[in-house]
């Protein structure tokens, strides 16, 4: 399975900022046989930076959506808005909006099935709590978490992907080990099978504190098939080096 790399900018850079990273990332040496490469910038700036990057292989993609196609829905895009900016993919259920802007499972439901249904890529991210996890609820959660976007939509299967993002491991530093991560990636595409009722083929990456020293490790373990990268990927020589640790 070809690997993905992706950078998850959150909210950081000035225009200035995100254009000049663009610049500088665009005309650098990356094997795209052998994996691609994604940028979820602020909405902001994603009609520029997917028109800077239309005559490469970097693909973008945008960090959040609303599910309505338009209305009087005060500052919220749309699929159709996010489609026109010739973004291909983006990004559902992170959880900061899970945590911080308290996205319930109903709701990324609703976002997963419009997105897909206007043609773009979904990167569904899932995650266990530290408090889930020394409960022991990983699978659990997970499971649910799969189970609740994604059920019924195995027609789709080829424009998923599934990012496993730890909430304690995201941003703190503390990332997960890869044979952990590792089994909880078999456990998400087993997951998929069951609920798919078919081998879905549906790439797990995965996210939390992934930096340029920890991100061959990942890559080489089993059913690892790519990172969703944060913090890191905010300067583009961090971003190359993780993008070539492969
Ligand atoms: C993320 O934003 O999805 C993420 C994993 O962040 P970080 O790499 O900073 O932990």
């Amino acid at each position: 399975m070809k690997k993905i790399i992706a950078a998850n900018w959150k909210m950081h850079k000035t225009y200035e900022e995100a254009i000049s990273y663009v610049k500088e990332i665009k005309g650098k040496n990356i094997d795209f046989e052998k994996k691609d490469v994604l940028i979820y910038p602020p909405f902001l700036y994603l009609c520029e930076v997917s028109r800077l990057l239309e005559d490469s292989n970097i693909k973008v993609g945008a960090q959040n959506v609303y599910f309505e196609k338009k209305g009087a829905f005060t500052g919220e895009i749309s699929p159709v808005m996010i489609k026109s900016c010739k973004a291909d993919y983006v990004l559902i259920g992170h959880s900061e909006r899970r945590h911080i802007f308290k996205e319930s499972d109903e709701l990324i439901r609703k976002k997963v099935i419009s997105s897909l249904e206007e043609g773009l890529r979904v990167m569904l991210c899932v995650g266990e709590t530290l408090e889930e996890r020394e409960s022991q609820l990983t699978f659990n959660v997970i499971e649910s978490q799969i189970k609740l976007a994604l059920a019924g939509l195995e027609d789709y299967a080829d424009k998923l992907e599934i990012a496993y993002e730890p909430v304690w491991a995201i941003g703190t530093g503390k990332s997960a080990n890869p044979e952990d991560a590792s089994r909880v990636h078999a456990f998400i595409k087993d997951t998929l099978k069951e609920l798919f009722k078919k081998d879905a083929n549906v790439r797990v990456l995965y996210g939390g504190s992934v930096n340029s020293q920890n991100a061959k490790d990942f890559l080489s373990a089993p059913n690892i098939d790519g990172l969703l990268v944060g913090g890191a990927s905010l300067e583009p020589n961090t971003f190359l080096e993780i993008i070539n640790a492969f």
